[in-house]
């Protein structure tokens, strides 16, 4: 009768530890990052809802109200010396149709001939603003990570394609030349310097990397979202 009891009692305790600290706690053996699949679809989501334009509005709201606030007291011939800087993919123009056709995968040779094709079409919260600071009299430049793909710059498909997506009279692209090695940030900041150097004072500097936003020469500095990629 008392082995009895034992053989229960050893099985009672065998079967509370099973249920407490096999079950309960299943064993990590291994860091299972983000699921691509998953992430892809929750991206889709963000863009598809509606929310990453409405993201991109309300830094557009702040920066605009910013920028009021910082020339309402200025005279207008005060307000030409400023400068608003604006990166292009994902700030002013959307790869959204490329990112899509195929499945925010990327390679050289489908991008420039994506680019070519000069259809990307504008980010509207950025063309609101961008019409905005041109009617203060505010000058505006772009900095971009893009090569010139045409000497004449009047043909460069860029050029088109900002001008097709409602960008007008900017004292200048820069282009990324494609024999300089440096960072997207020692190369942004270069053109900033620059601008400045040129008797110019940027109030504000809008992109969707931090790598647009840092290494000073701007007074203010709005990130827009990127759900798509990263530009260290
Ligand atoms: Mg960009």
């Amino acid at each position: 009768m008392k082995k009895f009891l034992i053989v229960k009692f050893l099985i009672i305790a065998l079967s509370l530890y099973i249920i407490l600290f096999k079950l309960t706690k299943p064993e990590t053996i291994f860091y299972e990052p983000p699921n691509l699949g998953i992430l892809k679809n929750n991206i889709k989501f963000y863009i598809e809802s509606g929310q990453y334009e409405q993201d991109i509005q309300k830094v557009v709201d702040k920066a605009k109200n910013y920028i009021y606030n910082r020339t309402k007291d200025l005279p207008n011939q005060e307000r030409e010396k400023l400068a608003v800087v604006f990166d292009i993919d994902e700030t002013a123009l959307s790869n959204l149709e490329y990112e899509y056709k195929y499945d925010f995968g990327y390679n050289y040779e489908t991008w420039i001939e994506w680019v070519k094709e000069a259809k990307a079409k504008p980010i509207k919260p950025t063309l609101e603003l961008y019409k905005y600071v041109k009617s203060l009299n505010i000058k505006t430049f772009f900095i971009t990570g893009r090569t010139q793909l045409n000497e004449n710059l009047n043909e460069d498909p860029t050029i088109i394609n900002l001008k097709r997506a409602g960008y007008y009279l900017w004292e200048k692209v820069y282009f990324k030349p494609s024999n300089v090695k440096m960072t997207t940030v020692e190369y942004k900041t270069n053109c900033r310097k620059d601008i400045e150097s040129k008797g110019y004072k940027i109030i504000l500097n809008i992109g969707d990397q931090y790598s647009d936003l840092e290494g000073g020469y701007s007074q203010a500095v709005f990130k827009l979202p990127n759900p798509l990629y990263y530009i260290p």
